[in-house]
């Protein structure tokens, strides 16, 4: 199975994406996390990306499709994956196009998370994240069993690109780079259209009944 998650920052399609992940057992590509835990280790590539990620603006698409190429070449990735947050551009969605047809795979689904904008601030600005496990909750729908630290240990952060003065500067980005792709994959046929409001459990019965269910058999 391979399966794109596609939406606006904040609107939940990472959290759907950890639990899908386990609960198939495939590999989950985030490439917000990946640039987060690279830039936490002070990798070559960290270094190089972290005022994007600080100032909300996408990394340049060389990049992160360099990133991701790497990553779906690995082996626990040969039996299909789930990509969050990648592709957020026609470009990299062309490079994506063009890794699954040298591996003579293809592209099962791509699930479109839609929400009103006021929601996707709220869910945002009350985000808090954990920087040594990257598990995300939010102070009033999801808060941890302690307040302030993960259940992991660490203590949870607000990340700087979820401050209120980062987070128009992602939306424009998003609405500019990142919506070309719902026509793009519209036209191939492989849009689902899921409604991202309510409770985590909600939005996850809506996406296997979107077909993640039929498909990953
Ligand atoms: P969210 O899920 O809230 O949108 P992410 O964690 O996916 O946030 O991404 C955080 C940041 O990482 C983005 O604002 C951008 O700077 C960078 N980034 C993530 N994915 C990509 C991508 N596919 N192309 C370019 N930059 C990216
Ligand atoms: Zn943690």
């Amino acid at each position: 199975m391979r399966f794109i998650f596609l939406g606006p920052p904040g609107v939940g399609k990472g959290t759907q994406v950890k639990r899908l992940s386990r609960q198939y057992a495939v590999p989950s590509v985030a490439t917000g996390d990946m640039f987060r835990s690279a830039i936490a280790k002070g990798t070559s590539t960290g270094l190089e990306v972290k005022s994007y990620l600080d100032s909300g603006l996408l990394v340049p698409d060389e990049v992160t499709i360099k990133m991701v190429k790497e990553r779906l070449y690995e082996d626990d990735a040969k039996r299909g994956y789930i990509l969050d947050g990648f592709p957020r551009t026609i470009k990299q969605a062309e490079a994506l196009a063009e890794i699954v047809r040298q591996t003579h795979q293809r592209i099962d689904r791509v699930f479109y998370f839609n929400l009103e904008e006021g929601e996707i601030e709220r869910r945002i600005l009350g985000r808090r994240s954990c920087p040594a496990c990257q598990q995300t909750y939010h102070l009033i729908y999801y808060p941890p069993k302690r307040e302030g630290v993960c259940d992991c240990g660490a203590t949870l952060i607000q990340r700087k690109d979820d401050q209120p003065e980062t987070l128009n500067a992602r939306l424009s980005v998003y609405q500019e780079e990142t919506t070309p792709l719902i026509d793009y994959y519209e036209r191939q046929n492989l849009l689902e259209r899921i409604d991202a409001s309510g409770t985590m459990d909600d939005v996850y019965e809506r996406v296997r009944c979107g077909g993640i269910q039929a498909l990953s058999s």
